[in-house]
């Protein structure tokens, strides 16, 4: 019977529902000058915002203005934006017409 992992490693808390999760399982922004940007390879330096990669809670992060709490300040949220929509397009469920 596995026990519980000695050390928690890589747990981040999505800034969107604010669940905790393992780090893989999250897509990870950063701020460069003020603009929220998509971390895909989590290589960037600095602080850093963890979202889930799921249209709900990229909305949620984005209707709380998570991001500009997790880096303390007005940040521009295009990127997040773009994510997002490129996230639901993805996602679109398949309409049976025809
Ligand atoms: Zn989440």
């Amino acid at each position: 019977m596995p026990t519980s992992s000695p050390r928690a490693i890589n747990q981040r808390t999505c800034i969107g529902c604010r669940t905790v999760a393992h780090a893989t399982e999250l897509l990870r922004f950063v701020a460069i000058d003020s603009t929220v940007c998509v971390d895909a390879d989590s290589k960037r330096g600095g602080r850093g915002a963890w979202v889930h990669p799921t249209p709900e809670c990229l909305r949620l992060a984005l209707t709380k203005r998570a991001f500009n709490r997790a880096f303390r300040g007005p940040m521009n949220t295009d990127a997040v934006q773009a994510w997002l929509r490129t996230t639901m397009e993805q996602r679109a469920p398949r309409d049976e017409s025809g």
